[in-house]
């Protein structure tokens, strides 16, 4: 499953390459499931847009799409918006009607095995191949899922917000007050997807290895001390995986389709009953809300 360092990688890489082209037409597959929103609205927003922008926001990839004129009229509540804010086709102040430029996200989560392949129209249609959009640069980006868990939706007033705080973003104070009274295991805490967006079970492994804290130690009972070895850890983590290009254990590949992530070198996941880096005790592996933890018991308190 790509984690937070993969998607950011992925984002990255379709920025490179898509960012700018516009989207002329789109093929939706019959499976059901990949689909979040109603395919009409899918094909509807994105034929015709702009990619503004492609960025990362927790696990998910959103597509910044921008469209001129108003393809769709404003809704009355968009309007009502529109007026109190002297925005829209029609400026309350200078009483000129203005072209409007509508904006709206097309967003992307990859799931357990999806991809985004960025390629020449030539290029065998991969079977379990979801989504086409042809662009104007006369190459396609098709989102590729064998396993389905990956989603495909629109936000249309650009709004899209995942839960949770960016890992990357948060301050110090606002990631001690995310685990204050908190009696759930502190690795259940780092996987909530409320209280930071994207963090999944290699990292959360890592990243408590490198604070020194049991992943089953109560979120409440560790100290401001520790979580500030934490709340470091965390971000080392992610930055050293994102410059790695990520490091997922899956058959994943990049954005252009080709296999191309280092793996971060992980001290206790899946390094049960091998020899901490450390002190060379013997890695533990515990189960812990269904996810595998590791651990090292001499390290980690
Ligand atoms: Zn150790």
């Amino acid at each position: 499953m790509p984690e937070l360092p993969e998607v950011e990688t992925i984002a990255r890489g379709l920025a490179k390459r898509v960012t700018g082209d516009v989207v002329e037409s789109v093929w939706l597959g019959q499976k059901k499931e990949p689909l979040k929103s109603p395919a009409a609205e899918i094909v509807g927003t994105l034929e015709h847009s702009r990619i503004a922008a492609v960025r990362r926001m927790g696990k998910h990839i959103v597509f910044d799409l921008e469209r001129n004129g108003v393809a769709r009229p404003p809704s009355k509540a968009q309007r009502a918006r529109q007026a109190k804010a002297g925005e829209g086709p029609f400026d309350c102040r200078s009483g000129q009607v203005r072209p409007t430029q509508h904006r709206a996200q097309w967003i992307v989560h990859l799931g357990m095995t999806g991809r985004l392949q960025v390629c020449e129209p030539q290029a065998e249609v991969e079977k379990h191949t979801h989504a086409i959009l042809r662009l104007s640069s006369g190459r396609e980006l098709r989102f590729i899922d064998p396993r389905r868990f990956g989603r495909l939706s629109i936000a249309q007033a650009a709004d899209f917000d995942a839960a949770g705080v960016e890992p990357l973003e948060v301050d110090l104070d606002h990631f001690i007050l995310l685990f204050r009274g908190r009696k759930t295991p502190i690795k259940s805490a780092l996987l909530n997807q409320k209280l930071l967006r994207g963090v999944g079970n290699i990292y959360a492994d890592e990243s408590l290895f490198r604070a020194g804290i049991r992943p089953r130690r109560r979120a409440a009972t560790i100290t401001r001390e520790q979580l500030g070895k934490l709340f470091v850890a965390v971000k080392e983590v992610l930055q050293e995986a994102i410059a790695l290009g990520g490091s997922s254990i899956s058959d994943y590949v990049d954005a252009e389709g080709e296999e191309g992530f280092f793996q971060l070198q992980h001290r206790v996941y899946g390094r049960e009953g091998e020899p901490c880096l450390v002190c060379k005790t013997a890695i533990k592996r515990v189960v812990i809300a269904g996810r595998s933890s590791h651990y090292c018991p001499q390290c980690q308190r």
